[in-house]
């Protein structure tokens, strides 16, 4: 195909510097829609409804596309977004130790409009796709190429046998980054069921296992796969694959699990790719007491276990797990918030843990795979807040005076100017283990230790009394003057240039 000949329409309402997170969302979703993504945008409405906010609140969604390609061995990842955009994208993932290079097409007005920048991607693709070094490339289109139209679906599909995947990964689509991890690993579980049907696909690298697997869906803490091994060995079953891999050939072995634990339960591109291929697809997880319990039960009868091996690994799992949290429960009022999509199975360890735990918010929907852990918590008196603003994160914490809030960065910050320990639900609580006997020690150590520090944050509220507070933060000779008269002004010619801006609209 003559890619020269391939439309790409402009984007004449956008200013491209003003086409960040912050650009109108109907403007952005609607030059889409007519530059042809209109398909793929509404897939996305259905598989990642909104919630009470329509914009991102936490890091760039397309971060979590980025990571899954990172983190793939023989896996080049190229983005094709504006630079400031590509610029905060590469600098979190070397934050968080990607050690890989991240390709980038740049792109300027003209290129975007006339099509170019489709040719040079293209052409960027050509010169990575080295079988020596590759399996896969990945192009990830950000807001700005997505909204133009950047037809990244009329790349080919495999070249000199490196796979090529272009995914459209727009802020206006895609609410959250982990969200966007389905987007990517949904991509690749695709392309792999069609070589699968297509053939013989190698084997993965430690060979099959003998026993039949249980595919695990969701990035975890790197022990807590081990963990569950332990968990289901009675039942005759063995730990498979982790989605998203961590490279390719995994993703067949993954296709090839007798049952898909749905342990994050955002992956719905991913479900659905397992579903087509005939795996029952299990949620939650097997957090806690109760939670490992019904787990085990719904894992086993997935896969046609007798009761009785079910029992079996009940009997051998429960009494460990029901010691450690009997040891040393956690005593205190906790409100939890995050954006990872594991916030719902957190929760219900503390509340195994003997937390009074009040508030859950997560910035991901509700699926068929957390509907169980939500009605739990319900029945707990835990209030659960699916795509949780930061808002009603914030009116959480000034609601119920916890002992500890756990929640994304905002929220930490509020937690400690208001004297309330704190802890990040992505650095210091889903980054370790959760499942069976050791998830259930070590939230207990880590939560135990931060409301211990009540003390702490009192000495420094008495230390540093008010300052740092609002317009009177900093250190100052004189006392600072109000001038309102200032504020006044500019509000006036605000408000002026508005009302010029909308007669001008009208006109
Ligand atoms: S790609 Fe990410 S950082 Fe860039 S405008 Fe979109 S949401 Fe914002």
């Amino acid at each position: 195909m003559d890619t020269k000949t391939i439309p790409i329409k402009a984007v004449s309402d956008i200013p491209l510097e003003g086409a960040a997170c912050h650009a109108p969302q109907e403007s952005m979703i609607s030059a889409a829609q007519a530059a042809g993504k209109a398909e793929i945008l509404k897939r996305y409405a259905l598989d990642y409804p909104k919630g009470p906010h329509d914009q991102p609140q936490s890091m760039c969604p397309a971060f979590g596309s980025l990571r899954v390609g990172l983190r793939m061995s023989r896996t080049a990842t190229i983005l094709s977004g504006s630079a400031c955009c590509v610029y905060g994208l590469t600098f979190t993932s070397h934050f968080y130790g990607a050690r890989r290079s991240v390709g980038y097409v740049p792109f300027n007005s003209e290129t975007l409009v006339t099509g170019k920048l489709f040719e040079d991607i293209r052409e960027a693709v050509h010169q990575q796709a080295d079988p020596e070094k590759y399996d896969a490339i990945v192009i990830i289109n950000l807001c700005v190429p997505t909204a133009s139209g950047v037809p990244l679906q009329l790349l080919p599909k495999e070249i000199n046998g490196v796979r090529i995947i272009g995914i459209d990964v727009p802020g206006f689509g895609v609410p959250t980054h982990a969200e966007a991890k389905d987007v990517l690993a949904g991509a690749m579980l695709k392309y792999a069921r069609q070589e699968v049907m297509n053939g013989p696909v190698p084997a993965p690298k430690r060979g099959r296992q003998a026993l039949p697997t249980v595919t695990l869906l969701g990035e975890m803490f790197p022990a807590d796969p081990m963990g569950i091994a332990q968990l289901i060995e009675p039942m005759g079953l063995a730990v498979g694959s982790t989605v998203p891999t961590r490279e390719w050939r995994e993703l067949y072995a993954a296709l090839d699990g007798s049952v898909v634990a749905a342990i994050h339960p955002f992956y719905t591109a991913c479900v659905r790719e397992f579903e087509a291929a005939g795996r029952p697809v299990v949620g939650s997880a097997p957090v806690g007491v109760e939670g490992t319990h019904d787990w085990l039960q719904h894992i086993g009868q997935s896969v046609g276990v007798s009761q009785e091996k079910i029992d079996a690994a009940r009997n051998k799992s429960l009494a460990a797990i029901r010691g450690v949290l009997a040891a040393k429960p956690i005593k205190g009022r906790i409100t939890l918030s995050g954006y990872e999509g594991s916030e719902l199975i957190v929760a219900r360890l503390l509340v195994e843990c003997g937390a009074d735990l009040r508030y859950v918010g997560s910035a991901c929907p509700a699926t068929p795979w957390n509907t169980n852990d939500a009605e739990w918590l319900k029945s707990k008196g835990v209030q659960v807040q699916f795509r949780a603003s930061l808002e009603q994160d914030l009116e959480a914490v000034k609601a119920y005076e916890p002992n500890l809030a756990i929640g994304t960065t905002p929220v930490v910050q509020y937690a400690k100017e208001a004297c309330i320990p704190s802890l990040y639900f992505t650095n210091l609580i889903s980054a370790r283990p959760l499942m069976g006997v050791a998830g259930a020690g070590s939230l207990i150590q880590v939560v135990n230790a931060a409301i211990g520090n009540q003390h702490r944050f009192n000495q420094m509220k008495d230390f540093f009394g008010a300052v740092g507070r609002g317009d009177a933060s900093g250190v100052w000779s004189d006392k600072p003057k109000e001038h309102p008269e200032f504020r006044a002004e500019n509000r006036r010619q605000m408000e002026k240039k508005n009302k010029q801006r909308k007669a001008q609209e009208m006109g």
